[in-house]
């Protein structure tokens, strides 16, 4: 078991690992049995924490590991003084753990987008990791009453990993409210992911992601996002006149 423990960003709990090390601790829990609930937390995830109460008492208590998605993330903590390896994005942690499914055996479920969305990248990754196991889909706009029986779709599936697209706060507050009737092992709340690998949305370039620019890209592909993205020079701001803890 991983003792690295976790940093605080902005009273937020990051686990400061690797991707090779996030995969390992999750494929440790399906093999032992244990649910792991993973949060991948960017900047704006941070700051939500800040505005809402109940969202942050989910991270902070809820999460069993709370990995540093993002450029943002990964800079704060750097900022503060600890060490960071390396940023765990939520949609590279997703392929990687499909990708190491394979082998195993391992069956995951995709709930969440528009319909059809769970359904194309379920036949994209399919594509990408032949002999990957996607054992049931569903999408993301439903109403409470119905959840009941997504669930037991999902139980009956046989699922261990369980991707939720839903966005933050929605995905984080449906799998903790739900945590206890899921036996899936691991859940994962992974916002645009099934839009990503399905296509429908681009992701930003290599070079982008490394030069720190994927907000960047976001905002040129999706105007839409630019009071939600204020949060980002909010967060910078908020850590340049933080201590740390
Ligand atoms: N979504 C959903 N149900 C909802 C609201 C959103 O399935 O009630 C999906 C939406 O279709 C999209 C994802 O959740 O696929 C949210 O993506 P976004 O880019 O906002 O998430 P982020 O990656 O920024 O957390």
């Amino acid at each position: 078991m991983l003792e690295k423990s976790p940093i605080q960003v902005l009273g937020v709990p990051i686990h400061p690992w690797t991707m090779g090390e996030a995969v390992a601790y999750l494929e440790e829990s399906i093999a032992t049995g244990r649910q792991s609930f993973v949060v991948t937390a960017n900047a704006e995830i941070v700051m939500l924490c800040q505005e809402n109460a109940a969202y942050k008492e989910i991270v902070t208590h809820k999460a069993d590991v709370v990995l540093p998605d993002g450029a943002g993330a990964v800079w704060a903590g750097r900022h503060l003084g600890y060490q960071v390896p390396e940023r765990v994005a939520g949609f590279d942690l997703f392929n990687q753990l499909l990708k190491a499914g394979v082998e195993k055996g391992r069956k995951a479920y995709f709930f969440g987008g528009a319909p059809g969305i769970a359904e194309a990248a379920k036949a994209k990754a399919e594509e990408l990791y032949p002999g990957v196991q996607i054992v049931g889909c569903h999408n993301g706009f439903f109403k409470e009453a119905e959840s009941a029986g997504i669930i037991a779709e999902i139980n009956q599936s046989g699922a261990e990993l369980l991707f939720v697209a839903l966005g933050a706060p929605k995905q984080e507050q449906w799998l903790v409210n739900h945590a206890a009737e899921l036996k899936s092992r691991v859940l994962m709340g992974i916002g645009g992911s099934f839009d990503v690998l399905a296509g429908k949305m681009e992701r930003a370039p290599k070079w982008m992601q490394e030069a720190s620019l994927e907000w960047a890209f976001r905002l040129y592909k999706q105007p839409s996002r630019f009071l939600r993205m204020l949060a980002l020079p909010k967060f910078v701001l908020k850590v340049l006149f933080s201590t740390k803890a």
